[in-house]
C-alpha cells in the first residue's frame, strides 16, 4: 500500500460542510490526497470548521473542472456507489476495494470517487470506473452521508496496512512455539506442580489438560515460553531440596 498514490475524488460537492469531514476522515486514516471536481463552495469556513485539525489536506486540495481531469494518471478507478449498478463494473465491497487498491498502489495511481450528495455518479462516470464498490446498507436505506462513507473506505485502507504490519516478521522467536516445545514445556509445568504437591498424582483431576488447553488459546510464541520455562525451573531452585532437571 503506498497512500501517496491513492487520491480521493469528490465530484461536484455541493456542501462544504462535507469536504472538510472528508479530509477529517482522510488524515485520521492517513490519506492526504483531495481531489474535488467543481465543488459548489470552496475554500469555505464551514469546510475549515469540519476539517478540525486536517486543514493541511484542504490546503493542498487539487481543484480541477472535470471527472476527466481528476483521473490524470490514474491506472485504476474505483467509484463508490450507494446504488447497486449490476451492469457496468465489478462490485466490490470496502474490504474487497481496500485490498485491490493496496495491490495496486505500489505500482501505479489509483482513484476513489465519491459522487455528489443528491445524486451520486452519473452512469458515464461510472462507466469510466474499472471497479465500484458498495457499503453494505440496509437495502431500504442505503445511502451514507458523503464524508461517513470516504470515512468507511477510509478505514479499510488503513486496516490493509496494518494487517500488512501484523502479519509475523519472519523471526522464528515470533511464530508460535512448535509443538515439540510446547511438549517440553508442559512436562517442565507437571514435573514442578508435582514437586509442589499441587498436583496429586492419584487424583490428578485432568488439571494437565486444563492447563494444555489455557496455553494452547493463547499460542505462545518462543520467547513466552522461554519465559515460563525459566519461571519454573526458578521455582525448581529455591523449592527445598532442589531438584535438578
Ligand atoms: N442519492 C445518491 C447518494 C449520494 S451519497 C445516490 O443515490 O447515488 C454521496 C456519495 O457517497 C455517493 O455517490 C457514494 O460515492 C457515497 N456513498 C454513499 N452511500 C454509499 C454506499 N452505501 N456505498 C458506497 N458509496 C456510498
Amino acid at each position: 500500500m503506498n497512500f501517496n498514490n491513492v487520491r480521493i475524488v469528490l465530484v461536484e460537492p455541493s456542501h462544504p460542510g462535507n469536504i472538510g469531514a472528508t479530509a477529517r476522515a482522510m488524515k485520521t486514516m492517513g490519506l492526504q490526497r483531495l481531489v474535488l471536481v467543481n465543488p459548489a463552495h470552496f475554500p469555505h469556513l464551514e469546510a475549515c470548521a469540519r476539517a478540525a485539525g486536517a486543514l493541511d489536506v484542504l490546503d493542498n486540495a487539487q481543484i480541477v473542472n472535470s471527472f476527466e481531469a481528476a483521473l490524470i494518471g490514474c491506472h485504476w478507478v474505483f467509484g463508490c456507489s450507494a446504488r447497486s449498478r449490476g451492469v457496468t463494473a465489478t462490485e466490490l465491497d470496502p474490504r474487497q476495494a481496500a485490498a485491490k487498491i493496496a495491490e495496486h498502489s505500489d505500482l501505479t495511481e489509483v482513484a476513489l470517487i465519491f459522487g455528489r450528495e443528491r445524486c451520486g455518479l452519473h452512469n458515464n462516470e461510472t462507466d469510466q470506473c474499472n471497479f465500484l464498490v458498495h457499503i453494505p446498507t440496509n437495502p431500504a436505506f442505503a445511502s451514507l452521508n458523503l464524508a461517513a462513507a470516504v470515512q468507511v473506505l477510509a478505514y479499510e485502507l488503513r486496516m490493509q496496512t496494518h494487517r500488512a504490519a501484523t502479519t509475523p516478521s519472519g523471526n522464528v522467536l515470533d511464530l508460535p512455539a512448535p509443538a515439540d516445545e510446547m511438549q517440553r514445556f508442559y512436562e517442565h509445568l507437571e514435573q514442578v506442580l508435582l514437586q509442589l504437591e499441587f498436583l496429586n498424582p492419584s487424583n490428578p483431576r485432568h488439571l494437565m489438560r486444563r492447563f494444555r488447553r489455557l496455553f494452547n488459546r493463547a499460542h505462545p510464541d518462543r520467547r513466552e515460553i522461554n519465559i515460563l520455562r525459566g519461571i519454573l525451573t526458578a521455582i525448581q531452585q529455591k523449592t527445598d531440596p532442589p531438584v535438578g532437571r
